[in-house]
């Protein structure tokens, strides 16, 4: 793992070797969110675009250079598995959505077509892997729902132990998921902040592996894969605008990260504009954004919409989340519920992508930025559909009204759609 060179506090800067923290820099709390730093050269001599074109794996560890893992080993781990095909999801051209928005050239990247039908896999996925490398027997998270998912079905796929904590409110789907895969799950009679919390403090006490998100240095690493497989997807070009939906923070974050990866390795170009969408009731980054402040200066506040998986009062990852948009000369979004629910068979029917509430938000976000004029027409756009829109049937059957009901007789089915 020599292409890493250490951990560098997002907070104070300070530097650290790997094994000198394990999680955060110990000067702010559990706020010292740590960025994984590269020897892009050393990188740069194992992993190529010409060398990437001939490399027929389909999934996130085509990257294994530019990811905080022992190559061989995880390979080993990987092989074969459910584990192997986390990442690598389509991206469709979208002409049918452009021409409605008047955009030339629009993408949609395809995340529900991941393992466990979110995003959280390309993160989990290095979860598991370092769980491994650094020889723990059970790996635990705090989750909204979908990175406990991807966590329990991924540890399912190799037989690893994992506990997970969620708030009892969590969508049902999203239970399910974690008790077939057969994980140990503790619902949490409180908030995904208060389930945050007490794993934090489940890990140490029994010496588990903690992937909460935002706490673990590694999480971004595994999301900023995505932005690697759009650009090769686009042939080694940047898009112009990448609209993500933001809860904590760590998707856009890593996002950022991917496309500053290949900056530095001189394999694009130019950086995107990253847009960060937020839900209209849990929008405390447009907030901060608006007002100028930093990360470390934002306040809690009460949170909620119909978009379950961008939930959050104060965003674990908000610092990251802050520097993608204002390093790339993005914006912040807000969208109401309404144009979020309105958003899911508008997606699908424009184009065959169903989504969950939170990925839908990410395409409500492009609407609303073409009617603000912070996209223009010519531009190449990349929405980011997060999750599956099997993870919340209810809201989808809300957004699309109800089936028409016919009599098991010809005249009937005449009449009804007469
Ligand atoms: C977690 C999640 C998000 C938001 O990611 P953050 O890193 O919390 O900002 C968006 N969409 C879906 C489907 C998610 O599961
Ligand atoms: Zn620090």
């Amino acid at each position: 793992m020599d292409q890493v060179l250490g951990l560098r506090c997002t907070i104070c800067g300070a530097e650290y070797e790997l094994g000198q923290v394990e999680y955060i820099c110990p000067k702010h709390g559990d706020d010292g969110i740590l960025d994984v730093v590269y020897d892009y050269r050393l990188a740069g001599r194992r992993i190529s675009p010409d060398r990437l074109a001939g490399d027929r794996a389909a999934s996130i560890w085509r990257y294994l250079p530019l990811l905080p893992v022992q190559a061989d080993q995880t390979r080993q781990l990987v092989h074969g598995t459910v584990l192997d095909s986390v990442g690598w999801t389509p991206l469709y051209p979208a002409p049918r959505l452009a021409a409605q928005l008047g955009l030339q050239h629009l993408w949609i990247k395809d995340d529900g077509r991941e393992p466990t039908a979110s995003f959280k896999d390309r993160a989990s996925a290095i979860a598991i892997a370092k769980t491994r490398e650094l020889g723990y027997e059970v790996v635990t998270t705090a989750s909204t729902g979908n990175a406990a998912a991807a966590l329990s079905g991924l540890c399912a796929a190799i037989d690893q132990a994992n506990t997970i904590f969620v708030p009892r409110t969590a969508p049902q789907a999203k239970i399910a998921q974690l008790l077939v895969y057969g994980a140990r799950v503790l619902l949490v009679n409180g908030t995904y902040d208060d389930a945050f919390e007490l794993c934090l403090q489940a890990a140490p006490a029994f010496g588990w592996y903690n992937r909460n998100t935002a706490y673990n240095p590694y999480m971004s690493e595994g999301k900023k894969t995505v932005a690697f497989e759009v650009c090769e997807q686009l042939g080694w070009s940047a898009p112009d605008v990448v609209f993500v939906p933001v809860g904590d923070g760590c998707i856009i974050g890593g996002v950022h990260k991917g496309f500053k990866d290949l900056l530095a390795l001189g394999w694009i170009d130019q950086m995107p504009r990253i847009m960060g969408v937020q839900a209209a009731g849990s929008a405390p980054l447009v907030d901060a954004w608006e007002r100028g402040l930093e990360g470390w200066e934002m306040d809690p506040v009460e949170a909620h919409s119909v978009a379950d998986s961008i939930v959050a009062g104060l965003p674990r990852d908000r610092i990251k989340a802050l520097r993608a948009v204002r390093e790339s000369g993005g914006s912040f979004i807000r969208v109401d519920d309404e144009a979020i629910v309105a958003a899911i068979p508008a997606l699908a029917q424009g184009c065959g992508v169903f989504a969950e509430p939170a990925a839908a938000a990410a395409y409500a976000g492009l609407l609303q930025a073409m009617g603000q004029g912070l996209v223009s027409a010519a531009e190449r756009v990349v929405v980011l559909a997060t999750g599956s829109g099997l993870k919340d049937v209810a809201t989808a059957i809300k957004s699309a009204g109800q089936p028409a009901i016919v009599e098991p007789d010809l005249a009937d089915v005449r009449r009804a759609i007469g």
